[in-house]
């Protein structure tokens, strides 16, 4: 029987369950970037993310984290729990890359003295512009509880993160991550969702700053899917 599709977004599709409260994630090899100027598909990195985002979520989850992940099904796709997204994407830095180098003009690499925290509007249109805690508020995208809450728990996660990939000889230089209401008030409320990949994460190599990331395909740097190969591999020790 075919699933029905509920969501087809650029990098994964969302179909129906059994259950009202569970739904099928499936990665996708699509990748896009520069806001969706550049696409292009890229053979086996739906298979790598998913992989990746279980083990991941499997170590935050060990680790006291909430998550929308409940089962694997196959090599492409997850069980999760439907949430009602909070439409933010919220990032956070050790190191200056990206937009925060183009922001400021610090130099790329840059160790910042405490991570940084920002929170985007998820709106493709607009092209995900930078939100202060004041604009979430006027928006009426969270109260002031469950944006604290987003912070506290994007922070714990990064320690989390920073930990387990320097055990894997990899820097954490930022990454993207996004919560979900739960219908119930379990869990606090809020729920990581989404996914923990090389596509949302910058990951560099201890030693060399060699990129392991989404950042090989946006610069045209070359070998796309062998650095996510090796970051995965890396994962997995
Ligand atoms: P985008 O929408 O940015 O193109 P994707 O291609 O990754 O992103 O699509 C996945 C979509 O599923 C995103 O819109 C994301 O917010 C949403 N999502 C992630 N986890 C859940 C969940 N547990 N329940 C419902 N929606 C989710
Ligand atoms: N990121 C993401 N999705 C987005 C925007 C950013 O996963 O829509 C991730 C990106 O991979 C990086 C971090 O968030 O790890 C910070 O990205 P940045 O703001 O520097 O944007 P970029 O210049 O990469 O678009």
């Amino acid at each position: 029987m075919a699933e029905e599709l509920l969501y087809e977004g650029k990098a994964k599709r969302i179909y129906a369950s059994e259950r009202a409260d569970q739904v099928v994630m499936e990665f996708k090899d699509d990748a896009t970037a520069l806001n969706g100027q550049k696409r292009a598909t890229i053979e086996e990195k739906g298979i790598i993310n998913r992989a990746f985002t279980v083990r991941l979520f499997r170590y935050l989850e060990s680790e006291r984290i909430p998550t929308h992940l409940l089962a694997e099904i196959d090599e492409r796709r997850l069980l999760v729990r439907r949430l009602t997204m909070i439409g933010l994407e919220v990032v956070v830095r050790n190191r200056v890359a990206g937009s925060l180098a183009t922001r400021t003009g610090l130099a790329e690499g840059t160790v910042l003295d405490r991570p940084v925290v920002e929170f985007y509007l998820k709106d493709d249109a607009l092209g995900d512009p930078l939100l202060n805690d004041d604009h979430i508020r006027v928006l009426g995208m969270a109260d002031e509880e469950t944006v604290l809450r987003m912070r506290q728990m994007a922070l714990r996660i990064n320690r989390l993160l920073e930990e387990f990939f320097a055990a894997r000889a990899l820097i954490l230089v930022d990454f993207k991550l996004e919560f979900g209401r739960t219908p119930t008030q379990e869990d606090g409320g809020v729920v990581l969702a989404d996914e923990i990949t090389p596509d949302t994460c910058r990951l560099w190599d201890r030693t060399t700053f060699e990129k392991f990331d989404k950042d090989r395909f946006r610069r045209d740097l070359g070998g796309v899917i062998e650095g996510y190969r090796e970051a995965w591999k890396r994962v997995q020790q």
